[in-house]
């Protein structure tokens, strides 16, 4: 089966690689000329775990290739992917759906045969009838269903979750369309993997609920660390003590600065727009958004507090190790450290930043903040360290030689990676979260 994945950023390269590994022939396509160009020469323009290898080795043999130019790249396809950003609309918060409606237009305009349209993008509901309005009024005439087919990928982990998903939700209630997608998805059908058919709005606001429902988890066991900080108990324990709870379940109830990246700040968002159009109000995700909100800027005043609060840190230096808004991904989109490093700068900090992989995508973005070669160079002459991202690199560091490197011995341990009992025999003043 011939596919197009228009849009090759992280879940467009991703999903094209690894449906070209599951047999199809696939075109990624994008805009971005130097994108394109990076991919020709075998360089991954984004940094994704083991998606080099992947991406080889499908190209050398022959099922992956890339394009700018889309009507080549579409010609013969069965299904035509759209993979392409819908970031917050600047001023109001509403997905920002004009790329979208661009490919759907292009599309229309190129279409040489009859095809399968799938919005992986995550997309308000509604969309669906929106991109199959503006195909129509191209004036195609071959038949096109347009399905919705939602991708639930996590970067740092993305080619595993999208090659053993725990469900594919496939939004359509055209035949045409089921059967092309059934196809798309064969090989991991005969892997067992759930695939549930669904109509294309229920699709489309399964992406959104699933989303919130993250982000009310993560901001759920946040607060309770707070309050674990005040009535003393351990964040850690209650988690794993709620987590072993079947109907609860451990995952994503790890305390933190708040969650970030480049979905759930902006979807949460996109769905209360959502709910407010349609006047039916989901408070809850009102409530995360705005908690989420503040906890960054006050994960930066945990910091100055660490340092002896406003007046004493002043003209201090704190080394920021993690820059992305989670480990294994270059991606900074509304990572925590951005606002942290804000809230410091904004007190008079001074602040050094390292990241394995996010400096050079952190760099403009964090203009004010030092960027380092190691974590070593950031710690050196540091009166304060703050972990804000758990990369593997950071749970192993020398503390003699942190101590030795540091102008104070002091580590605020946003991520809980370090115990407070081994820290303080390390000799450090060790704060982290929940952990009172
Ligand atoms: P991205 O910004 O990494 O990639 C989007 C790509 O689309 C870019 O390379 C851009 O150049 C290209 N593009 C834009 N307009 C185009 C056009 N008209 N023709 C061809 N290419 C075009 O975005 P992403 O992180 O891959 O996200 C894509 C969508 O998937 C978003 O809706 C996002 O919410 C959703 N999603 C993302 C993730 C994730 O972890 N990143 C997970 C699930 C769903």
């Amino acid at each position: 089966m011939k596919i197009a994945m228009v849009g090759s950023g992280y879940v467009g390269l991703v999903s094209g690689a690894c449906f070209a590994d599951f047999g199809h022939d696939v075109v990624c396509i994008d805009k971005d000329q130097s994108k394109i160009d990076r991919l020709h020469e075998g360089v991954m323009p984004i940094y994704e775990p083991g998606l080099d290898a992947l991406v080889q080795s499908n190209v050398a043999a022959g099922r992956l290739s890339f394009t700018t130019d889309l009507a080549e790249g579409i010609a013969g396809a069965q299904a035509i992917f759209i993979a392409v950003g819908t970031p917050s609309r600047r001023g109001d918060g509403h997905a920002d759906l004009s790329f979208v409606h661009a490919v759907a237009r292009e599309v229309g305009e190129n279409l040489a045969n009859d095809a399968v349209v799938v919005t992986k993008s995550t997309v308000p509901v509604g969309t669906g009838d929106e991109v199959e309005r503006i195909i129509a009024e191209t004036g195609c005439n071959h038949r096109v269903a347009v399905v919705s087919n939602p991708e639930f990928l996590r970067e740092g982990a993305a080619i595993g979750d999208f090659k053993r998903p725990d469900r594919i939700v496939i939004g359509t209630d055209d035949e045409f369309g089921r059967d092309v997608m059934r196809e798309v998805y064969r090989p991991l059908f005969l892997n067992e993997s759930p695939i549930l058919f669904v109509s294309r709005r229920s699709a489309e606001l399964i992406k959104y609920a699933a989303n919130a429902f993250l982000a009310t988890k993560i901001t759920f066991i946040n607060e309770m660390a707070d309050l674990c900080e005040k009535v003393g108990a351990n964040v850690q324990d209650v988690s794993r003590g709620i987590g072993m709870d079947n109907r609860i379940g451990p995952k994503f109830l790890h305390a933190g600065p708040g969650y970030g990246g480049s979905c759930f700040p902006k979807d949460t968002l996109a769905l209360l727009k959502t709910a407010e159009d349609y006047d039916s109000p989901v408070r809850i995700i009102e409530a995360v958004v705005k908690t989420n909100d503040s906890r960054k800027r006050a994960m930066g005043r945990k910091v100055i507090d660490a340092l002896g609060g406003m007046e004493a840190a002043r003209g201090k230096k704190v080394a920021l190790l993690g820059l992305t808004f989670k480990p294994n991904t270059d991606d900074m989109r509304d990572s925590p450290a951005i606002a942290i490093a804000q809230a410091l700068g904004d007190a008079g900090v001074k602040v050094a930043g390292y990241d394995p992989e996010g400096m050079t995508q952190a760099a403009p973005l964090m203009p004010d903040v030092q960027m380092c070669k190691s974590p070593y160079e950031a710690i050196d002459g540091a009166d304060a360290i703050a972990i804000v991202t758990e990369w593997d690199a950071f749970r192993a560091l020398d503390l003699e030689r942190v101590k030795a490197l540091a102008n104070s011995p002091v580590m605020v341990d946003l991520r809980n990676i370090y115990k407070p009992d081994h820290m303080q025999a390390a000799g450090f003043i060790y704060v982290s979260v929940g952990r009172g």
